[in-house]
Parts: structure tokens; sequence; C-alpha cells
């Protein structure tokens, strides 16, 4: 177990687990099994308070909800089964019962202050589905609390241990699968792996209880696999109960079963089942002082994200609490200033590890240049008149004047405007489009590639861009993408690519997808088109103020063939088609390579085992003969206490056998 699990774990008393029994054999005094198991999770219910309203997930027939949580009255009910439903509907516990499986609850996002799960999520399949949607009916802060049976059932699962005991290991595995088929239990998961999946789907693990230690725990397995033996007409439970009824002081009895297994506990920290307490990560983390940098949005409250980012509480929006201040943005000086000829050589290679610009101007033109056209021609065929802002070294406006468009490039460096021009003769403008003098609605494209995380002021910059564009022009935007609502830790702990953008020096404010939305809609933006970025940790938005058209393929070719330079474009187009085809091949080729890499390591590892198992036999074979040889004389006596137990356990198994699995 590790550390932060011990922290969070508490133990029940023995008093805790009898109170708990005392007050289950109400309910159930006659099923020693279900006792021996809800007494423990009631007792872990107990003293606790549910913020209101709750949702129930495998809700049953709701008796159970009523029993533990008499006093809440606000409560709605989910499970798959239809008897369920009628019955949950009839008992009047709920206000709403759903009918759905809890991976596709058909329930609005941000509604219950609790989630209660008694032992239903071992029992469900796409577990990680289920939480993820747990976590989005919750509100924030909202409180998620279950009951689950976990891994150590493994080990504790009695008949299987006595199959082992007499040698039989292939009973002893069929035994506890057939018990795991009979209770559809499909997430034995180890209680490490239950707080992770938590974590994973947004959640804070609070508290670990554990229920049914290894005495307590053997003796509810053996009971309940004693309990549904197939009988005849029904489970060996069916006519025990009606027995146990007509034996004088059972439940006490009982109970007295439960106190010596209480009394044999040694450690008490691990059961074979826990109840958990979660509680939704709230989007409302402390609130930092004074931050160095406030949002574009105006918004000063800023709460912790990393160490060098804070997170906007109104637009979702990550801002660098370092990097270069608004008057540190313009280049003055090329051999000094921050986004001065250096940048473009000794920056790029060694913060970035990215060749320097002149390397760059000829392999972006058949990668992310190529891109980049391919969505603007989708959009937007030439002639028409296109500003890159920030068009570093021309590359990208070199290939759009060879399509037909009237394109100009835009830079803060005098020394890059003059090596985009002679790289590519194209027109450049020199420094903020804030400055520059160019008459409004004059454009049908704006273009900024990895540009709007480096300004100082967004907004006040995309509304000149927007000043700037015809009523159906376009902004296309290529910025990193943050995952919002993923924390930092999450997006460590899965090596997410995003992570490579928290560049503080240089990326002053780092947009998710509503962020972009903040931005844009209220300047009258209302169209946005998210397209699949070239990279994992971008985002690429097609924007306007109307609803945008999309040309064909053949229109695309026919406005491009219509120039000499607009056919060594579509040659272009032509080869890069042909290496995503040919990239698209290469991959499925490789996963089919692996695949059956991995099926001849599988096969071989098998083959060895079978090699070993075979290996074994003949031994005791051979051991088996030379005591045979040796006339053990001795051998009938002794053999017939072990095959009475191997034919009892046998019997166990034919009976879980013709049992179908309930669920
Ligand atoms: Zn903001």
């Amino acid at each position: 177990m590790n550390i932060l699990l011990q922290q969070i774990t508490h133990a029940l008393s023995d008093e805790q687990v009898l109170a708990g029994y005392d007050k289950v054999a109400e309910l159930y005094p006659h099923t020693p099994s279900l006792l021996m198991c809800r007494a423990w999770e009631y007792a872990a219910y107990q003293d606790r308070e549910l913020p209101q309203p709750v949702l129930d997930v495998g809700c049953g027939d709701g008796r159970w909800f009523q029993f533990v949580w008499p006093e809440i009255t606000d409560v709605s009910g989910l499970d798959m089964e239809p008897e369920a439903i009628k019955r949950a509907l009839e008992s009047g516990v709920y206000r709403k019962v759903w009918q759905a499986d809890a991976a596709s609850m058909p329930v609005d996002a941000g509604i219950f202050a609790t989630v209660f799960a008694n032992s239903s999520l071992e029992h469900m399949d796409n577990i990680h589905t289920v939480l993820t949607n747990i976590e989005r009916v919750l509100r924030p802060d909202g409180l998620f609390i279950f009951s689950i049976f976990n891994d150590e059932i493994a080990k504790w699962f009695v008949p299987a241990t006595l199959a082992r005991a007499q040698g039989e290991d292939a009973l002893a595995y069929r035994l506890y699968n057939e018990w795991l088929g009979y209770h559809h239990l499909v997430n034995p998961l180890s209680i490490e792996n239950w707080c992770a999946a938590l974590v994973d789907a947004g959640f804070e693990v609070l508290e670990h209880i554990p229920i049914l230690p290894e005495m307590s725990g053997r003796l509810f397995l053996l009971l309940d696999s004693l309990w549904h033996i197939q009988q005849d007409a029904g489970e060996l439970g069916d006519w025990l109960q009606p027995y146990l009824q007509t034996v004088p002081g059972f439940p006490m009895a009982s109970r007295g079963i439960l106190q010596s297994a209480l009394a044999m506990e040694s450690n008490r920290s691990v059961g074979c089942g826990a109840v958990l307490v979660a509680k939704k990560k709230s989007c409302d983390g402390e609130v930092v002082q004074n931050p160095n940098r406030s949002c574009w949005c105006d918004n000063s409250r800023l709460i912790s994200f990393s160490a060098h980012y804070l997170a906007c509480t109104n637009c979702g929006t990550l801002v660098s609490q370092a990097g270069l201040g608004p008057d540190q943005i313009p280049v003055r000086d090329d051999s000094s200033d921050f986004y001065g000829r250096e940048y473009w050589f000794s920056y790029q290679r060694e913060h970035l590890g990215l060749p320097n610009i002149a390397q760059r101007a000829r392999l972006d033109l058949p990668e992310r240049c190529l891109y980049w056209l391919r969505t603007l021609l989708t959009y937007k065929l030439p002639p028409a008149r296109t500003l890159e802002l920030g068009s570093s070294h021309g590359a990208f406006v070199g290939l759009l004047r060879n399509a037909g468009f009237e394109a100009t490039g835009l830079e803060l460096s005098p020394w890059v405007v003059d090596f985009a021009r002679q790289t590519f003769d194209i027109p450049m403008l020199h420094g903020p489009i804030e400055e520059q003098h160019l008459p409004e609605q004059s454009f049908d494209v704006i273009v900024l590639n990895d540009v709007l995380e480096h300004l100082s002021d967004p907004l006040t910059t995309i509304k000149h861009c927007v000043a700037l564009l015809k009523p159906e022009g376009l902004l296309l935007i290529q910025t990193p993408c943050y995952p919002e609502p993923k924390t930092y830790t999450e997006l460590v702990r899965k090596d997410d690519p995003f992570l490579k953008m928290l560049r503080e020096d240089e990326h002053l404010y780092l947009f998710s997808q509503r962020a972009v939305r903040c931005l844009l809609e209220p300047l009258g933006l209302s169209v946005l088109e998210f397209k699949s970025a070239l990279f994992p940790y971008d985002m690429y938005v097609v924007v306007s103020r109307q609803p945008v058209l999309q040309y064909t393929e053949d229109q695309i070719t026919a406005s491009l063939m219509a120039s000499p330079s607009g056919h060594l474009v579509q040659a272009l187009l032509d080869k890069a088609c042909e290496t995503d085809q040919i990239r698209t091949q290469l991959a499925i080729s490789e996963a089919d390579r692996a695949a059956r890499l991995e099926l001849i390591n599988r096969l071989d590892q098998q083959l060895q085992a079978s090699e070993a198992d075979r290996a074994a036999r003949l031994a005791v074979i051979e051991d088996l003969k030379a005591k045979l040889d040796a006339g053990a004389a001795v051998h009938s006596t002794r053999a017939t206490t072990a095959s009475f137990a191997v034919r009892w356990l046998r019997s166990v198994a034919r009976l879980f056998q013709r049992r179908k699995a309930r669920r």
C-alpha cells in the first residue's frame, strides 16, 4: 500500500462493525453472507451526511438506500434492470429513476451534490467511462461515496484455497472464475488501481475504509460461495434461509461468529472490499493574490496551475506569470531584443531544439505550409487578399502567392522582414498590426499561425484583425490547445504532448477551446470550426462572422490549374497527398507487424510454459511410478480423506457451472 493510500485509510473498530451488524440484522436476519458484508458497509456509511440531491447508481429496488439514509428525500436512482426499476419506482424512495447503463447515463451535467453506488461499480463494464460519467453529473466539489470489492478476494477465496491445498490448481482457478462469473464481477481491481481510476476521472480520493479484512473476508467468501450453490430448483440459500428461520436465536449466534472473526483480524487496513469517498475536483481552487499578469479577459481571479502558469477562473486560459512585458515584445534592436535575429538562430536551436530560420524556410514548405494551404483552400479560393501575422521566413506567404492569392506577411524584427523579402520575394509589413495603416474591411483572410499565444494583449490584436476583415472574411488561427480541465499533475502523469507548450517566457496565454470562444464570440465571430491540427498539442480553428461554405477538391484543383505557378502548387499538394497515403499505409503495416510479433512472443511464452508443465508432469509421473514400484501399501487408507475433499470441491464446481451469471 502506498504512503498516500495509508494516509487516507481509516479502519473500522469492532464496535462499529458489530453495531452495523445489529442494524443490518433487522433487514437480512437469515442471510448470513449478506449480513457479514452489509454490516461492514453500513458501519462505514454511518455518521456521514450526504449533500442533496443524491444519485444512487445501481439503485436496485431502493430498499438498501432507504435503510442506510432514511433522512434523505432528494434522491434519484439509476439501474439497468427493468424489474429493479419497477420496484424502485414502487418503493417511493426516488424522485426519478433512469433505466440506463451508467457508462451512457442520460443525466445532465453538474446537477448532483452526491453520487452513491453500493456494490455496483465492480459489476459494470467500461468502468473508466462510468467514472467519467459520474464525475460529469456531479457539481464542482460534489461527493462520490461507494463500496466495491477488490483483488484481495482472489487470495482469500476459501473454496480455491481448499482446492489448491489438495494440489488441484486447475480446479481452484475454475472455482474462483465461476464465482466471479456468477456475480459478473468484472472489475476486481486492486485498491491502488481503484484510486488511480478515480484520479484519472477527475476525482480527489479523500478516504479509504477497508471492509472485510482477512478473517471476515474469508468467512464472507465461503458463506457466499456456499449460498449460491445451484440446487435442482434454485440455490442452496433458497432452502437454507427458511431452515435458519427455525433455528432459535440464529442472528445472535451468527453475530458471535463475526465477533470471533474480528478477534482474529491482524491487519484492518487491508480488506477484500472497501468504501471509498472521493470529491470531484473543484475548478475553484485557491485564488492567487496579486498575480504578476492578469488574464487577457481582464480577470485577475486566477488559480494555481503549474510553477509558472495560473488558470483564469473566468475563461480557462492559462496565464504565464513570467515572460515578456508588453514593451519587450516589439523589436527595436535586432541584436539584443527577444524576438530579434538571435531568436531565429540560437534561441530556436538551444531552447526549442528546432533548426534555424534558413533551414526552416525550406523544411516548413512541404510540411506545415502545405497543411495550412490545404485548409485555407477548403474555405477560400484565389484570388483573395490575405495577411499573415508572424509570418517568420515567409514560406507560407510565398506559397499563397504562388497559389494565386494576393498575400502579405508581417513580422516584428526588421532583420526577419528583410530575410523573408529576399528569400521569397514577398511583400512584408514591419511592426505590430496595431501600428499599420491599413484600410478597414480590406482583407479576405487573416492568418495567425503560432502567434496568439505570444501576444501581450490578444484581445486588442484580434479586434484590429477583425476591423481589417471584410464582412465575409476569415480568420485562421493555429495555437496550442490546453486540454481543459486537466490539471498539471494529470498532464504529467499522461505525458501529455501539451506539456511542451508550457514555455512561460514566450507563451503568455495558452488557450483552451472554451477560452478561444470567449475571446472571439463577443467580437461577432460566431462561427468557429475546430479542425484537426497538424500537431497533437495544437488547435486549428477557422473563424468567421457568418456560416462558411466549403469548396470541393475539383473546384480547388480548377482554381489552382488556372495559373502557371498554381500548377506547381497543385503538384506539391498532390505529392503531400501521396505522402499522407504512404504514411497511413505504413502505420497500418507497422501495427500489423507489431501485432504479429506480439502473437509470436505470446505463443513462444505459451510454448515454454507448456514445455515446463510437460517436464513437471513427467517428473510427477516418474515419481509416482517409483512409489508404485516400491509398493505403497498404506496408499489406499490415506487417499480416502483427500479424494473425499476433491470430490466435494468438484461437486461445488459442477454446481457453479450449472448456474448462469445473473448479470
Ligand atoms: Zn480569462
